[in-house]
C-alpha cells in the first residue's frame, strides 16, 4: 500500500514541478536503518581508505580521469548498469529494482588548484602544470572526495538492500562543478534522454562551520545565480601631465565602479537578494602614463531570473553611459559569459521539510539545523531546474568535534572555510553521515517492498 501512495507522490512531483507539502511521503522505517546499520558497520572501513586515497589523488575539473575510472568500477562492482564519459568524464550509475520514481543522487569529483596545508596524513602533493606553465598544488578543498565515496557507498549500500525497497536510483558521479560547467554538460549530453527519467534529485555537499553528524537544510533558494562579466573600458592614452589631451580610462573606471554600487542599493528591490562585486581592475603600467584602456572583472549574484537580467541589464546601461559621459572614443565592451553562468540552486521547500524530519528521526532533533540561504554557486541545480522536479541539497557537517568544539571557544581562530588550504574534515565520519543520510533519504523517498 505504502508503496503505491509513494510512488503517486513522487510522479505528481514530476507533473507539477514543485511538490506539496501534502504529496511528499518521506518515509522513515526504523528497519531499514538497522540494515544500513548492519551493512556500513562491514562496510565503512573500505569506504574511508577509498575515500582517503580520492582525497591524496586530486584532480582540477575536466581533468577527473582516475576519480572517474574508481568509481565507475565501484558503481559496477555494486551491481549498477554504468555509463562512463557523459558530459565530459561524468559517470551515470543505474540501479533498477522494480517498479517505481525515479530518484538521483548527485555527487561530484573535482579539486581545486589549492596546495594542501591541512596536516593530514593523506593530505595531496599532486602538482600540475598549467597551460601557461604555473605550477599549482591541487587539494580536495571543497570536500568533493566525500561527495565521490557518498555516491559510492550510498550506491553500495541501496544495492545490498535492494530487497527493502522498489523503483530505480540513478547515482551520478559530476565533473567540474568547480567550474560550474560539469551538471550542464551532462545534461547537455543526454543525460535525461538516455537514461530513467528521475522525478526528484538530492545531493548534499560538505559544511566547514559543521560537526560531523549534524546537516543543515535551506528551504527554498541555497545558492545564486553565478555571473562573471568582463569589462573593458576604452579610453585615449598620453601623458599623466597632459590629462586634457587625453581620455582617462582609469577615472572613468572609479565613476563605472562607484555607479555600479547603485544597482543593489538603489534599483533592485530591498528584498531581493543580490550582490555586484568588481573583483579585479586592470590598467596602466606607470606613474606618469595614461593608459588607453582599462579591463574590470566581476561576479554578479541572484536568486530570480528577474533580477538577474536587472542586474546584467543595468551593468550594460551604466557603464555605456559612464563611458560616453566621459567622452571615451568607443563604447566600452561588456560580455557575459553564458559559458560559465551557474543558474541558481533551489531546494523545494516540502522536499526538503520531510528530508529534515528523516534526519530527525536518524540523527536525532539536536542535529538538524536549519541554514540561511547563501550567495555561493552550486551547478547542482541545473538538475531539477531542468526537469521542472523537485530538487534538494543538504549540508553535511564534517569538522571533527574536538575541533568544532574549540573553534567556539572566545577568541578562538574560526574554522578554515571550504577552498581554503587549511579545510580539514573528519574524513571517516563525514563518510560515514554522509552515506548513512544519504541512504536513509532515498529509501524514505522510494517505495518499501511489501
Ligand atoms: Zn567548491
Ligand atoms: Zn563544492
Amino acid at each position: 500500500m505504502m508503496r503505491n501512495i509513494a510512488a503517486i507522490a513522487v510522479l505528481v512531483w514530476g507533473l507539477s514541478g514543485a511538490a506539496r507539502a501534502e504529496d511528499v511521503q518521506a518515509v522513515y522505517r526504523p528497519e531499514q536503518k538497522a540494515a544500513l546499520t548492519q551493512w556500513l558497520d562491514q562496510h565503512l572501513a573500505g569506504l574511508v581508505e577509498t575515500c582517503k586515497h580520492v582525497h591524496a589523488h586530486p584532480e582540477l575539473s575536466l581533468h577527473e580521469t582516475q576519480t572517474a575510472e574508481l568509481v565507475a568500477r565501484g558503481l559496477r562492482d555494486a551491481g549498477l548498469e554504468v555509463t562512463t564519459d557523459v558530459g565530459g568524464h561524468g559517470v551515470v550509475g543505474v540501479l533498477r529494482n522494480g517498479d517505481g520514481p525515479v530518484v538521483l543522487v548527485r555527487g561530484d569529483m573535482d579539486a581545486l588548484p589549492v596546495v594542501e596545508e591541512s596536516g593530514l596524513d593523506y593530505a595531496s602533493a599532486v602538482r600540475v602544470t598549467q597551460p601557461d606553465g604555473a605550477v599549482v598544488g591541487v587539494m580536495h578543498a571543497c570536500g568533493h572526495d566525500i561527495h565521490t565515496t557518498m555516491v559510492l557507498g550510498t550506491a553500495q549500500a541501496l544495492s545490498a538492500l535492494r530487497d527493502q525497497w522498489h523503483g530505480t536510483v540513478v547515482m551520478i558521479a559530476q565533473p567540474a562543478e568547480e567550474l560550474g560547467l560539469g551538471a550542464g554538460a551532462m545534461i547537455k549530453d543526454g543525460l535525461f534522454e538516455r537514461f530513467p527519467r528521475p522525478d526528484c534529485c538530492l545531493s548534499l555537499h560538505v559544511s566547514h562551520k559543521l560537526p560531523v553528524g549534524t546537516v543543515a537544510y535551506t528551504p527554498g533558494w541555497s545558492a545564486a545565480n553565478v555571473d562573471s562579466v568582463d569589462i573593458t573600458i576604452f579610453g585615449r592614452g598620453g601623458h599623466g601631465a597632459r590629462p586634457n589631451s587625453t581620455v582617462d580610462p582609469i577615472v572613468t573606471a572609479a565613476y563605472v565602479i562607484t555607479q555600479l554600487q547603485t544597482l543593489v542599493s538603489r534599483r533592485v528591490d530591498p528584498i531581493e537578494p543580490a550582490v555586484v562585486t568588481v573583483g579585479s581592475i586592470h590598467g596602466g603600467a606607470k606613474h606618469n602614463v595614461i593608459p588607453d584602456e582599462v579591463k574590470l572583472q566581476l561576479t554578479v549574484r541572484s536568486y530570480t531570473d528577474a533580477v538577474r537580467h536587472q542586474l546584467l541589464d543595468g551593468i550594460r546601461q551604466i557603464t555605456t553611459d559612464v563611458c560616453k559621459s566621459f567622452g571615451c572614443p568607443k563604447p566600452p565592451a561588456v560580455v557575459v559569459d553564458d559559458e560559465t553562468f551557474t543558474p541558481a540552486c533551489y531546494n523545494d521547500p516540502a522536499l526538503t521539510l520531510a528530508a529534515a524530519g528523516v534526519f530527525r528521526k536518524l540523527l536525532g532533533d539536536d542535529h538538524v539545523v536549519e541554514d540561511p540561504p547563501e550567495m555561493g554557486g552550486e551547478d547542482f541545480g541545473q538538475f531539477a531546474r531542468a526537469l521542472n522536479v523537485p530538487g534538494l541539497q543538504y549540508g553535511l557537517g564534517s569538522i571533527s568535534p574536538e575541533t568544532y568544539q574549540a573553534s567556539l571557544a572566545p577568541g578562538a581562530e574560526p574554522l578554515p572555510s571550504l577552498h581554503s588550504s587549511r579545510y580539514r574534515a573528519d574524513t571517516e565520519d563525514a563518510v560515514r553521515y554522509g552515506v548513512s543520510t544519504m541512504t536513509m533519504l532515498t529509501l524514505a523517498l522510494l517505495p518499501a517492498a511489501e
